[in-house]
């Protein structure tokens, strides 16, 4: 019997290859390698003719055409890194074979609870089989169902050589959690005309449109001396900081928006009296909103730092990644086909604004456009995270579809 998508994506899970923040190293953990290597092995076991890992661990492996017109090189690509947020360590899957409906209690943790009120798409499981962690780690659906798909996808092709195909380019990717999933990833080398990621979660559910990011860094130094002895001399930079985070707008935060709203996110909070740092996330679709929201908290700043006088606040603003949408519009084919191919499967194509970035966001800004498929997951980078095996299988059947819509739209 052949492997299946499910019994793929069970055997990646299991492996942790958690990514790392502010690591001196690419990939920032070398545990990822575990599961690079892992498909290297599988991707040559399934006989496919070109593979190759390098030393940042990028896995890239081409499938040539079984047609003899001309038609695009089409990549795939998923990232292997799940989030640092969230413990990725002995995670134990936990099959539900069909899902009756209800909250679903985790056996690891009663605490945590996948409701039903927080899950509106649970309602698109009923009667499907689903997969949780077992509530004290993350599933890591994000992305190993990507990686489930294009495997099984691959598989698929080569035991059915009637399916029409150009020549198709896999691509897998460390460190995507951390914002450098493509920092040394060669587009040129990798040599697809399009590419899709599969990183989305919905099923149905496509992105072409991503925020454009930036992150910046405050630092507020202070001045500590024995508290027994404080007085006119302390510079807390603990104070210093709470009060610039409590400044900040609480109704342009993740919790409070939705669609193309933007946001300012405080989520990383680190020091002592001496010396405090926090980091902070700005997303807008609109590239130019980003500069606003730094003028926002350049005035925060402007007003506290008159208020503690000893103390020196400094700000960094970093450029992360750009919306892909105007890359996009230059080539629309890549969109329209896919869009055809996820009717083909039997959905409804719902295209969504990601609040979030892609591997597919930089590629695209650096002239290979990849547009993003759903993999059925839900609830990333958290504890309650969980997928619908169903929305992968109609994964692997769209990324079927759309090579051969390529195939018929080149004659
Ligand atoms: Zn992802």
């Amino acid at each position: 019997m052949a492997d299946t998508v499910l019994d793929k994506f069970l055997r990646y899970v299991v492996i942790d290859t958690q990514s790392k923040e502010d690591s001196e190293s690419y990939p920032s953990t070398s545990k990822q390698f575990d599961l690079l290597n892992l498909l290297v092995k599988e991707l040559k076991d399934l006989g496919v003719p070109q593979v190759s890992i390098d030393q940042y661990g990028y896995v890239m492996a081409a499938l040539p055409a079984n047609v003899s017109t001309k038609v695009a090189s089409i990549g795939f690509v998923a990232h292997v890194d799940t989030s640092p947020e969230v413990i990725g360590a002995n995670v134990k899957p936990q099959i539900i074979k069909e899902y009756k409906g209800g909250d679903i209690v985790l056996p690891g943790d009663s605490n945590i609870v996948i409701r039903e009120s927080e899950n509106p798409t649970l309602k698109t499981a009923l009667g499907k089989m689903i997969v949780t962690s077992d509530g004290t780690t993350l599933l890591g659906a994000d992305d190993k169902a990507g990686i489930a798909i294009i495997m099984t996808a691959v598989q698929q092709l080569i035991a059915n050589p009637k399916i029409p195909h150009g020549e198709i380019k896999i691509g897998f990717t460390p460190d995507e959690e951390v914002g450098a999933g493509t920092k040394f990833f060669d587009i040129k080398k990798f040599g697809a005309q399009f590419a899709y990621t599969l990183d989305g979660d919905t099923t149905g559910e496509l992105n072409k449109e991503t925020f454009s990011a930036n992150s910046c860094l405050i630092t507020v130094f202070g001045r500590d001396i024995h508290p027994g002895s404080a007085k006119n001399i302390m510079v807390n930079s603990v104070r210093v900081i709470s009060d610039i985070i409590s400044r900040l707008p609480k109704n342009q935060a993740p919790e409070t928006t939705e669609g193309y709203e933007p946001y300012i996110h405080p989520y990383v909070l680190e020091g002592g009296a001496g010396k405090s740092t926090v980091k902070i996330l700005f997303r807008d679709f609109k590239t130019a909103g980003l500069d606003d929201l730094k003028k926002t908290v350049e005035k925060v700043v402007a007003e506290v730092q008159p208020l503690y006088p000893k103390s020196k606040i400094e700000m960094q603003v970093t450029e992360l990644y750009r919306n892909m949408k105007e890359g996009l519009e230059k080539e629309t084919r890549v969109v329209e086909y896919l869009d055809e191919a996820v009717k083909r499967s039997g959905l409804h194509p719902v295209w969504t604004p990601i609040r979030g970035g892609t591997d597919g966001s930089r590629l695209t800004a650096d002239g290979l456009p990849t547009p993003n498929i759903f993999t059925g997951g839900a609830n990333y980078h958290s504890r309650t995270e969980w997928i619908n095996v169903w929305g992968m299988e109609k994964a692997v059947e769209t990324v079927l579809n759309l090579l051969q819509i390529w195939v018929e739209k080149s004659k």
